[in-house]
């Protein structure tokens, strides 16, 4: 999709299991064996008790608006056709927080503590980006 104008991740050897995830439209998170925090964004070290014993597991998708915000104005040019569109934390059932996109709703139907689900967004053959919609 040579077209897509917007900025990509580059994925990191810490979340490069979250993308390959996504890509298989599935939400996946760390998971601390020692204490058994739930872990986002991904990293390397346990950021409750300092364990480096993360493992990778399959999460629903379930969470909620915790904060959310409406671009009226594109700081991209990629993002100029989409304004406006809403910029959001989701807080995961699990409660890790996400920044994300929520879609397939209008920007002003968007509530703090609107329950929402991942979906998934093939913007390249190689990236998936998580959004969230209503649930
Ligand atoms: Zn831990």
């Amino acid at each position: 999709m040579p077209d897509y104008k917007k900025p990509l991740p580059h994925p990191t050897p810490a979340s490069r299991p979250f993308w390959e995830a996504a890509k298989r439209h599935e939400l996946q998170i760390q998971r601390c064996t020692k204490c058994s925090a739930h872990i986002f964004y991904p990293r390397e070290l346990c950021p409750e008790c300092l364990a480096p014993d993360l493992q990778w597991i399959k999460v629903s998708g379930k969470g909620s608006v915790y904060s959310f915000t409406i671009a009226q104005q594109a700081t991209h040019h990629g993002f100029a056709e989409e304004v406006p569109y809403v910029i959001a934390i989701v807080e995961l059932d699990e409660g890790p927080r996400l920044t994300t996109n929520i879609t397939g709703c209008k920007p002003e139907a968007v509530r703090i503590g609107m329950p929402v689900v991942a979906s998934f967004d093939d913007v390249t053959p190689e990236m998936t980006l998580v959004k969230f919609r209503p649930a």
